[in-house]
C-alpha cells in the first residue's frame, strides 16, 4: 500500500502531494458519503469549492477543473444535486485524457509512522492554513471568506464528527472576532494549537510526531519568547511572518507528486 514505504520529508517544507491529497479526499471520499446534496450542505460545498478555486494553486488542468466544478455547482445552488452527477464533473479529464484530480492519497509530510496515524486530518489542517495564507495576498479578499468556507466544510462533511463538533464550538465562540486577513491566519494557528494541546498524549498521537506548541523553537527561533514564568508566550508579529513564509507557494515542494 501507499504507506508501506516511509518517505523522506522535511519539516520546514510544504508538500504539494499533501495538499492535493486533501483536496482529493475531501471531494471524493468525504463528500461522496452524501448521495443527495441540498440546502445548507450544498451551500457549504459551494463555498468550499469557491475557496479552492480562488486560492488553491492547482496545476494548469486542475485550475480549469476547479473552475468548471465551481460553475457547475453554482448553477445548481438552491436545487438538489446527486453526488453521482457531481462525480462525473470531478472525473472530467483534460483533452489529452489525463486525470486532473489525483485519484488516490499520497502523503509526504503527513505520512504517519503507521497507517493509523496522521494522513488525512494532517493534510486537511495543512490545506486550511495554506488557504488562509494565500487569501492574505489578495487584498480584495473578504477577511473571513476562507474561514467560513472551512467552517462549513468541517460542519457538514468532515468524517470525524467529534472533531467537527469541537471545531464548530470554537468557531461559534470566536470566529466573529476576526476582522482582517492576518487575523484569520492567526485565528486558525491559535485554534490548531489548542487542539494540539487537548490531544497531546492521547492514543491518536503518532509517537514519532508528538503534539507540541507549533512552531517549535527549531522551526522559528523568534516565535516563542520567555516570559519569565512557565507559560509559553508568543511573539505574534513573528508568528504571523513565519506562517506567511511557511505556508507560502515558494515553500511548496513537488517531491513524490504523481
Ligand atoms: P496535525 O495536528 O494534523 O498538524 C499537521 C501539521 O500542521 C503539523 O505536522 C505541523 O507541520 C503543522 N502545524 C501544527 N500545529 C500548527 C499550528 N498551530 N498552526 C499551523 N500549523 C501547525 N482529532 C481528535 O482526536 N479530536 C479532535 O477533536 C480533532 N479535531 C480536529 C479538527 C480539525 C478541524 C482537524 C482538521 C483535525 C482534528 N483532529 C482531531 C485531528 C488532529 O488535529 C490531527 O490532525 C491528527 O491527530 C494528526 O496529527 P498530526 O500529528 O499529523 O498533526
Amino acid at each position: 500500500t501507499e504507506q508501506d514505504d516511509r518517505r523522506i520529508a522535511d519539516s520546514t517544507k510544504l508538500y504539494m502531494a499533501d495538499l492535493e491529497s486533501a483536496v482529493h479526499y475531501t471531494l471524493r471520499a468525504e463528500v461522496s458519503r452524501f448521495s443527495h446534496l441540498e440546502g445548507e450542505r450544498l451551500d457549504a460545498l459551494i463555498a468550499y469549492v469557491s475557496v479552492l478555486r480562488k486560492y488553491f494553486p492547482a496545476r494548469p488542468y486542475g485550475t480549469t477543473l476547479l473552475k468548471s466544478i465551481h460553475s457547475w455547482l453554482h448553477d445548481r445552488a438552491g436545487k438538489e444535486v446527486l453526488y453521482k452527477d457531481f462525480e462525473n464533473v470531478l472525473n472530467n479529464k483534460d483533452e489529452a485524457q489525463n486525470a486532473v484530480l489525483s485519484s488516490s492519497v499520497n502523503y509526504v509530510w503527513c505520512q504517519g509512522s503507521h497507517p493509523n496515524f496522521r494522513g488525512f486530518p494532517c493534510s486537511l489542517w495543512t490545506l486550511f492554513h495554506f488557504l488562509t495564507v494565500q487569501a492574505s495576498e489578495d487584498t480584495a479578499a473578504p477577511p473571513t471568506e476562507v474561514l467560513l468556507g472551512l467552517r462549513g466544510y468541517v460542519k457538514n462533511f468532515f468524517g470525524c464528527r467529534e472533531c467537527a463538533g469541537h471545531f464548530e464550538s470554537m468557531a461559534a465562540e470566536s470566529m466573529n472576532t476576526v476582522n482582517t486577513l492576518d487575523e484569520a491566519i492567526l485565528w486558525l494557528w491559535d485554534r490548531h494549537n489548542r487542539v494540539n494541546k487537548r490531544l497531546a498524549g492521547q492514543p491518536s498521537e503518532d509517537p514519532e510526531f508528538p503534539k507540541l506548541p507549533w512552531p517549535s523553537k527549531t522551526l522559528c527561533p523568534f516565535c516563542q519568547v520567555e516570559d519569565g514564568g512557565d507559560e509559553l508566550a508568543w511573539d505574534i508579529p513573528n508568528v504571523l511572518n513565519f506562517m506567511k513564509t511557511h505556508y507560502s507557494r515558494q515553500n511548496l515542494a513537488n517531491d513524490y507528486l504523481e
